[in-house]
């Protein structure tokens, strides 16, 4: 079955006991027993519970993968993966990543005795000379946050092919709907549900799928000890966002080429970060890699903060605030809001300048998110 039917189907067949056509929330915390160990499959909701298991089979499916697990967070998915690692393994991760698993690697993960070496994302080659003996994972994000750079999944795949390194994609900027890089040969990939995939910025939730039956023995033992689950409600939210990942995708793209392309004439315009407009030097990558560009835009001023600021505080219908993949639109700014946690150096090398903005664009009208853009443009 193709991409929209199993959105819609798998892991939400009609409920066997009454035929609710939608998963119940099974609000419930524990599960009679009807001899002591003779259990109908539940016993403990941090261990497993129906909702929460329909999500991860839903999960599963939509990556085209064998096994889903479903967190509370997207960050609690990603130190999951992280907990496949050892005292003594080595990490390569490109360069270009949301700030939170850059602060989980330097803050956490480095306190396991793990250590971490980063690659150029724009040279898939660095990811090579930055293996050891020691390398145990690769973790890429694709595209990139928040510049939106592709980095060639296939490649990084075959650089790590017979050494056991386990190599992580964050898919959570492409969605499963453009991108699935478990079919690029990837190992695991992990989300943060709350963007797209859940889609109306009402719940935070994560998500690891994989074909391996080995690391996904290993992350669910984890999910199980650490307990960073999602409560049935939240995971009911999650199963509703995926019946309509689809067709919103498909919005946020057609209206985020719309606007990338304006943008990219605007006067006050220094430079465009989309892979979908042809000039873009991650387009032809792009086209090969994914099905489609996504929803996020990235864009720098002429002008310096205080433009930046005039500029954000003019808009009416983008909402200035974290997070993406909702239905409404929302403007991001990088260097004090999602990559704060990132000291300003390494933030510059990396392209993240004072006068960068980042955009969620939503499925609203695409001719009045334009016009919120020119006007708030016409005071930068
Ligand atoms: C938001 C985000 C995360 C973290 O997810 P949370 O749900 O906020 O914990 C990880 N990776 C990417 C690319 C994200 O955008």
């Amino acid at each position: 079955m193709r991409f929209e039917t199993r959105a819609i189907h798998d892991g939400q067949e009609p409920d066997d006991l009454t035929g609710a056509v939608n998963v119940p929330v099974y609000q419930t915390s524990t599960y009679r027993q009807d001899a002591i160990g003779k259990h109908k499959g539940y016993e403990y909701s941090r261990t497993g519970n129906p909702t929460r298991a329909a999500l991860e089979k839903a999960l599963a499916s939509i990556e085209e993968g064998r096994f889903g697990l479903a967190f509370a967070s997207g960050v609690a998915a990603t130190i999951a993966f992280f907990s496949i690692l050892k005292p003594g393994d080595h990490v390569v991760a490109g360069d270009e990543m949301y700030g939170g698993s850059y602060r989980l690697l330097e803050r956490i993960v480095s306190k396991w005795g793990v250590t971490t070496t980063y690659a150029d994302v724009d040279d898939p080659s660095s990811f090579e000379r930055a293996l050891q003996k020691n390398t145990r994972a690769i973790w890429m994000e694709t595209p990139t946050n928040p510049l939106l750079k592709i980095v060639d999944i296939k490649k990084v795949v075959s650089i790590a092919r017979d050494r056991r390194i386990a190599v992580a994609v964050d898919n959570t900027f492409a969605s499963p709907y453009f991108q699935k890089p478990l079919l690029l040969g990837a190992d695991v990939v992990v989300h943060s549900t709350t963007k797209y995939i859940a889609g109306h910025s009402d719940i935070v939730g994560g998500a690891v799928i994989t074909n391996n039956e080995a690391l996904y023995e290993q992350i669910k033992f984890y999910q199980n000890a650490a307990g960073a689950v999602p409560g049935p409600l939240d995971s009911w939210l999650a199963l509703r966002g995926i019946k309509t990942l689809a067709i919103r995708m498909r919005e946020h793209e057609r209206n985020a080429l719309y606007l990338a392309r304006y943008l990219s004439t605007h006067p006050k315009v220094r430079e465009v970060y989309y892979p979908g407009l042809q000039k873009d030097e991650n387009f032809n990558l792009a086209k090969k890699q994914m099905s489609g560009f996504g929803g996020m835009i990235s864009f720098e001023l002429k002008g310096g903060l205080s433009a930046v600021e005039r500029f954000i505080s003019n808009l009416k219908l983008f909402i200035l605030a974290e997070s993406l993949g909702g239905v409404e639109s929302l403007i991001c700014y990088p260097a004090r809001m999602t990559h704060a946690s990132i000291p300003e150096e390494e933030r510059l090398r990396c392209g993240i300048k004072d006068n960068l903005v980042r955009l969620s664009v939503g499925i609203e009208d695409k001719v009045d998110l334009k016009d919120d853009l020119a006007h708030a443009l016409s005071f930068a």
